[in-house]
């Protein structure tokens, strides 16, 4: 790792961590109101995996049926809520976890979206044991169009330190298994990690090679090494130790070793031939999440639903959204946020900026000095881009960004029980139309 990493790694951990800290955590008892004149990208968390592994600091927990069924009808009435209080979308991500779980479940709260609201694409995770005839066909004749396989890794050592081996297949099982899937959606996506502990440089570049010349996946996204505290210690046990100084090593070996039909659409997301985005942030400036674990930005307030299952189900049973902890944005927060997810997506609309927040560039013209300083950016007419070395900064801001998120959950967690014997104050009320004070949810 250079001295200028460090100094960056040091200098965004820093702020991540105090954007994602929600310090002096506030019980949520308000929405904003949606606007009516738009829709909004929807987010649903579906928190069951039949495998944890080690590496990840998702919200997810063992799969156990009547669990699962339960939450997605406690999902499914959240989503009616939603409705019900005017929010309309346009756009849906269902992220997990594994969300094809049950994938009779998923397709039947994928249904009921549809027909709340014409739904311009949904996007799904999925584990490479569900890319069966049977399971594709069922979510996409529930109108997805987009199925993202968390894969990691086509290194047989590595899956199995990842302990993705026995459950999800050795890679060659996992290779036809994305050959059939191929086509079968607008969108496949396979996503890959990069700096594991023990991945060499040979093994990635056979990743690269095998993802794009050899199967032609139409998106693939090759995330770096993301953990949180909580899971540092498993990892370690398991895989070995992280070492972010390979991390700019790596990242510059797939952009060269990628085919020159495959192009980036963000910093970590390459697309054979098209122009599809595989970050819901990037294009959504604000969303809603539904689903325990799931986060919302909407109005400059970032907001996080209960992780606890059971506070969840209570919630919904009693009418009330599973919303529980809020963080307001300091303006210059929001201004940073909106550069942050812009540049992630490789280029900011001057105009677009301005309109949105009058005075961006004034208020954040020390950050954008310092990033035009070291060649992160470079102007293109009406436009702000990252330049390749602009890219790696980002990789490096967005891993600290993820890992800090990544930290919330795990203080989430912490806060299970703190929910779950709460009294009311940590709940928020769906209001009927006619009772909603002016300006408020
Ligand atoms: S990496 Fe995917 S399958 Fe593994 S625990 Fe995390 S969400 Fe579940």
């Amino acid at each position: 790792m250079t001295i200028m990493d460090r100094v960056l790694t040091a200098g965004f951990r820093h702020n991540s961590k105090r954007l994602t800290k929600f310090d002096g955590l506030t019980p949520s008892d308000s929405l904003p109101p949606p606007d009516p004149s738009r829709t909004y990208m929807l987010y649903l968390h579906v928190p069951f995996c039949v495998v944890l592994c080690p590496f990840c600091s998702f919200h997810r927990v063992c799969f156990k049926e009547d669990k699962a069924t339960r939450y997605f009808e406690s999902l499914r009435q959240e989503i009616r809520m939603a409705h019900e209080v005017g929010y309309r979308f346009g756009d849906i991500y269902v992220g997990g976890g594994t969300p094809t779980v049950m994938p009779g479940e998923l397709a039947k709260t994928l249904d009921l979206c549809r027909k709340l609201s014409p739904i311009n694409s949904i996007s799904v995770e999925t584990n490479p044991d569900d890319l069966t005839p049977e399971v594709m066909t069922q979510v996409r004749d529930a109108g997805v169009t987009r199925l993202s396989v968390g894969v990691q890794s086509l290194d047989n050592d590595l899956l199995k330190q990842m302990d993705r081996y026995d459950k999800y297949g050795s890679a060659e099982k996992v290779m036809s298994a994305l050959e059939r899937a191929n086509g079968y959606f607008e969108t496949l996506n396979a996503d890959m990690i990069f700096n594991l502990p023990r991945q060499t440089d040979e093994s990635l570049l056979r990743d690269v090679d095998i993802i794009t010349r050899q199967l032609e996946i139409s998106q693939t996204t090759f995330y770096p090494l993301m953990s949180a505290e909580s899971t540092m210690r498993k990892m370690l046990k398991m895989m070995g130790e992280v070492n972010f100084d390979r991390e700019g090593h790596m990242y510059r070996l797939i952009l060269d070793a990628l085919p020159s039909d495959y192009q980036p659409s963000s910093a970590w997301c390459f697309n054979h031939r098209g122009d599809t985005t595989d970050e819901y942030v990037i294009e959504n400036e604000e969303y809603l999440g539904l689903g325990s674990g799931s986060l919302s930005y909407l109005g400059g307030i970032l907001y996080s639903s209960t992780f606890s299952l059971n506070h969840y189900n209570r919630q919904i049973e009693k009418g009330q959204f599973g919303i529980s902890r809020q963080q307001p944005l300091t303006n210059r927060d929001r201004l940073r946020y909106f550069l942050l997810m812009n540049l992630f997506g490789l280029n900011l609309d001057k105009k677009v900026a301005e309109a949105r927040y009058p005075g961006f560039f004034r208020t954040l013209a020390p950050e954008l000095l310092g990033l035009r300083l070291m060649g992160a950016l470079r102007d293109e007419g009406d436009r702000l881009v990252l330049t390749r070395y602009g890219m790696r900064v980002w990789v490096l801001i967005m891993r600290e960004f993820f890992m800090a998120v990544s930290d919330f959950r795990d203080l989430m967690r912490h806060a299970i029980k703190e929910e779950l014997d709460a009294p009311g104050p940590l709940q928020i009320r769906v209001p009927t139309p006619d009772l909603r004070p002016p300006g408020t949810y």
